[in-house]
């Protein structure tokens, strides 16, 4: 079965098709700068182990113009399609086919992720018209964390607030910590529910998650992905009065603030930088706010671990992904520092070597194993696309 997984952002559209029978990519793609004058189009289509690249810049007016380009560049036949949704609300404890119901739920949750729904909805409409009858699935960033307990999810406001507005902690990157606990239970010859990891995905957004027995128990984003450990560009965790104080204080609009915390705040907030590989190459150069941004980070990342394994009791292991968690060894070697306490203890070696594969990097005395592993969010969701057709279909 070929599945299409389709990710729409407000300006870009990313997809790949997988034939999830023979386990292969067939052909991947990204269109970006969607509605401005000069679009970015990449596609790749994949062949008896051979790729054909084809990139182009043009003016790529709107997602509907993207979907066409995209259904002409993909030359194998498609049988369904799957769709990431960041925000499905309490509404979704897991990956569901898409009828007129599911598209009003994730409308709904438009105040809850702005930015993110409504793409989401344009791609899943554009979806149903470009191919009919098709059938149509949503994997919601937040499904993975719905197993969270009231007492790590409530925020201490008001209860009424949670019942009448919705105001909870959410989680997101739901879909990449679902896959890369998956798989590291499998690589360490485990099921799921065998074993308690820490997973970090940290990108340009991070967030971090305690996953027990396969189940997540907390992660650190909340209501919105602003909230956590600090990111590329966003703040994560504030005292909540700083809003408040700088409204008063600077002049600033509510909207302004917003997009500081989102846009000028995190790594590049302190040194201006957001891309790891150059705040290192500044540090190098002996930039101290590049210093200090990199040892806020390692350190925020630090106490979230502390944090989990006390929520966890025990730990099996922790697990890096994303572009910093994948790439970063001096992120990792400075977050996982003096962290003998928790029985971690890394080797420096197998933290230094660069891989796409999934690797351990902890040393032959640690008592938690430390991997990396790539994340795979559009084979995650391509899989519950089709777990979701077996049961449905
Ligand atoms: P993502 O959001 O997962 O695509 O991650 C993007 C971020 O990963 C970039 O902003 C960099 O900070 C970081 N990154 C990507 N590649 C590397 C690399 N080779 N070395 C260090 N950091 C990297």
């Amino acid at each position: 079965m070929n599945i299409l997984v389709i990710n729409t952002g407000s300006s870009s559209l990313k997809y790949q098709l997988l034939d999830m029978d023979e386990h292969v990519l067939l052909a991947s793609g990204v269109m970006e700068r969607i509605g401005e004058t000069q679009g970015v189009l990449t596609h790749k289509n994949f062949s008896k182990g051979k790729e054909h690249k084809t990139k182009k810049e043009l003016p790529i007016q709107n997602h509907q113009e993207a979907m066409h380009l995209m259904a002409g560049l993909i030359t194998k036949k498609i049988d369904a399609v799957g769709h990431r949704v960041v925000q499905g609300g309490e509404a979704f404890q897991s990956a569901t086919l898409i009828n007129e119901d599911v598209k009003n739920a994730v409308q709904k949750n438009n105040p809850l992720a702005p930015l993110h729904n409504p793409p989401n909805l344009i791609g899943i409409q554009l979806a149903e018209d470009l191919f009919p009858g098709k059938p149509q699935v949503a994997v919601f960033d937040t499904n993975f964390h719905q197993t969270m307990p009231e007492k790590a999810y409530l925020y201490a406001l008001p209860y009424e607030y949670y019942t009448s507005y919705k105001i909870r902690r959410y989680g997101f990157h739901g879909t990449s910590h679902k896959y890369v606990a998956n798989k590291t239970a499998q690589l360490m010859g485990k099921k799921p529910e065998e074993v308690n990891l820490i997973t970090l995905h940290l990108g340009n957004g991070c967030s971090i998650c305690a996953v027990k027995k396969g189940e997540c128990q907390d992660t650190s984003m909340g209501m919105t992905p602003l909230a956590g450990v600090m990111m590329g560009t966003r703040s994560g965790d504030l005292d909540p009065a700083i809003f408040g104080y700088l409204m008063n204080n600077t002049g600033m609009t509510q909207l302004e603030i917003d997009e500081v915390l989102n846009k000028k705040s995190g790594l590049k907030g302190i040194c201006g930088l957001n891309d790891l590989r150059d705040i290192h190459e500044k540090s190098a150069q002996g930039d101290k706010l590049a210093k200090l941004a990199v040892e806020m980070f390692a350190y925020q990342i630090k106490k979230y671990i502390g944090a989990y394994a006390a929520v966890l009791g025990h730990v099996d292991g922790l697990v890096f992904t994303a572009g910093v968690g994948e790439n970063d060894e001096i992120v990792r070697a400075k977050a996982l520092t003096d962290m003998s306490v928790f029985g971690i203890e890394l080797d420096l070696d197998k933290n230094d070597i660069r891989s796409p594969e999934p690797r351990t990097i902890h040393g032959a005395n640690s008592r938690l194993q430390v991997w990396v592993v790539p994340t795979n969010e559009e084979l995650q969701i391509a899989t519950e696309t089709c777990q979701v057709l077996k049961k449905t279909i």
